[in-house]
C-alpha cells in the first residue's frame, strides 16, 4: 500500500528542494500518495494564515509530512508557521545529525553530532509582551506587586517556560534515540547559573533521568562552553541535548561544521505525527535561482523513509548522495560547484535507482 505523507513546498527556495527531493523518493520505487500543501507567505496573502488549518488536517491524516522551509518575518508580522506548526502538532523532539561527508572539505573532519532539541518550549513558547502594549503595563504592574521586579517602560519581553514533564519527555528520547543509535554519550547544555529557574529545571530534570540509563554517559555542559568545543573539538560530541532556543543556534554551528546548511538534514517528532525538513531557512537571497543545495531536504526525506519502515530506500538515498558529493562537478554553488539544484537531484536520482537496481 501507498504511504500518505503530506508534501509541503514552503516558500523561498522551498518549492525547488522540495520538488528535488520528491524526485529522488519517487527513484526509490517505494509508492507515496503525496498530498501537496501550500503554506507559507503567499498563502498568508490569500488565506489570511500562512498555515491554515487545512495543513494541519492533511498531516493529522497522513501522521507524516515532508516539508520545505517557511520564512518568518523578523520582529513583527505574523508569528512563524514552523513554530506554530511543532505546537499545534506537539512535535516535541527536533533531531538534527550533523556529519562530515565524503568529498565535502571543511575544517574538521570525522564530526558526527545529533542534536536534540526541545521544540515546544522556551522562549519560543510565544509568550511575549509588546513594547508599550496594555498587557505589558499590567505585567509590569503585576512583577513589580509580586517580587519587586523593575521592567524599564520601554522595554518589550519574552517569557521563558521550561517545566518538568516537557523536559522530561526530551530528555528520555535523547537516551533512547541515543540507545537505539549505539551512541555513548549525551551532552546537556544549558545556562542554569544563570537561570536558575528555567535552564535549571532541565537541566536537574536531564540529570534525574540520567541515572535510568546506566549504559549511556551523562555529561553538562554551559552552553557557552559547549559552543566552544564544538569550535575546537566537535570530533569529540556525540549527541548534544538542547532546550529550544539553543538547539536552534547549535543546530547551525553544527552545519557549518560539516559544510554548511545545504548539507543537514532534520526530523520534527511527537508521539503521533513527524514533520521532517531540513534546519535551513528560506534562503530569499538564492532563491528561485536554482543555486539551492537539495541535499539537507534529500536526506531529511531519507530520515522520512526509515521512519516509514523503508530502509532499503533510506540507505540507497543516503548512498545516492554519498555517490553525488563524491562528484566534483555535481556540486552546487555553496560546495564550490556551479551545478543546479535540478541537476543534482538528478544525479542523485539516477544514483539511487543504479543503487536499488543491483541489488
Ligand atoms: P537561511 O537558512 O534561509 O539562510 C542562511 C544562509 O544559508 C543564506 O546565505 C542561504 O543562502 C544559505 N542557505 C540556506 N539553505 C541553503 C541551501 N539549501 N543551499 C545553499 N545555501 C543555503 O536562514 P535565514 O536567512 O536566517 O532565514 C531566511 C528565512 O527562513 C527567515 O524568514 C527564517 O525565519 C526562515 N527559516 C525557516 C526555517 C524553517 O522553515 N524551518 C528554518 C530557519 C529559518
Amino acid at each position: 500500500m501507498a504511504h500518505r505523507i503530506t508534501l509541503i513546498p514552503g516558500d523561498g527556495i522551498g518549492p525547488e528542494v522540495a520538488e528535488a527531493a520528491r524526485r529522488v523518493v519517487e527513484a526509490t520505487g517505494v509508492e507515496i500518495d503525496w498530498d501537496v500543501q501550500e503554506a507559507g507567505a503567499a498563502v498568508m496573502d490569500r488565506e489570511g494564515s500562512p498555515l491554515p488549518d487545512r495543513v494541519l488536517a492533511s498531516i493529522r491524516h497522513s501522521r507524516t509530512a515532508l516539508k520545505g522551509p517557511i520564512t518568518t518575518p523578523v520582529g513583527s508580522g505574523f508569528r512563524s508557521a514552523n513554530v506554530a506548526l511543532r505546537q499545534e502538532l506537539d512535535l516535541f523532539a527536533a533531531v538534527r545529525p550533523a556529519m562530515s561527508l565524503p568529498g565535502v572539505r571543511t575544517r574538521y573532519e570525522g564530526v558526527d553530532v545529533v542534536v536534540i532539541r526541545e521544540n515546544t518550549e522556551d522562549l519560543y513558547a510565544g509568550i511575549e509582551f509588546e513594547r508599550g502594549s496594555e498587557a505589558l503595563r499590567r505585567f509590569r504592574e503585576e512583577l513589580r506587586a509580586l517580587a519587586g521586579f523593575e521592567i524599564p517602560d520601554d522595554a518589550g519581553v519574552t517569557v521563558k517556560p521550561i517545566s518538568v514533564s516537557g523536559t522530561q519527555r526530551i530528555v528520555r528520547f535523547a537516551f533512547d534515540f541515543a540507545r537505539r543509535n549505539g551512541r555513548r554519550t549525551v551532552t546537556v547544555g544549558h545556562k542554569a547559573n544563570i537561570m536558575r529557574f528555567s535552564d535549571g529545571v532541565f537541566l536537574f530534570t536531564a540529570g534525574a533521568e540520567a541515572q535510568f540509563y546506566a549504559d549511556i554517559w551523562f555529561e553538562e555542559v554551559q552552553v557557552d562552553e559547549l559552543a566552544l568545543r564544538l569550535a575546537s573539538n566537535p570530533e569529540e560530541l556525540d549527541v548534544l541535548l538542547l532546550p529550544n532556543l539553543y538547539g536552534d543556534i547549535l543546530s547551525d554551528v553544527c552545519a557549518g561544521l560539516v559544510g554548511g546548511l545545504g548539507l543537514v538534514p532534520g526530523a520534527n517528532l511527537g508521539w503521533e505525527y513527524a514533520v521532517f525538513e531540513p534546519v535551513h531557512g528560506s534562503a530569499p537571497d538564492i532563491a528561485g535561482k536554482g543555486l539551492a543545495n537539495p541535499v539537507a531536504i534529500v536526506l531529511s526525506a531519507a530520515m522520512m523513509l526509515a521512519h516509514l519502515g523503508e530502509t532499503d530506500a533510506a540507505r540507497a538515498v543516503r548512498s545516492g548522495v554519498t555517490e553525488v558529493l563524491a562528484t566534483p562537478d555535481m556540486r552546487t554553488r555553496d560546495l564550490g560547484g556551479t551545478a543546479s539544484t535540478e541537476e543534482v537531484a538528478a544525479a542523485i536520482a539516477q544514483a539511487v535507482r543504479h543503487v536499488i537496481s543491483s541489488r
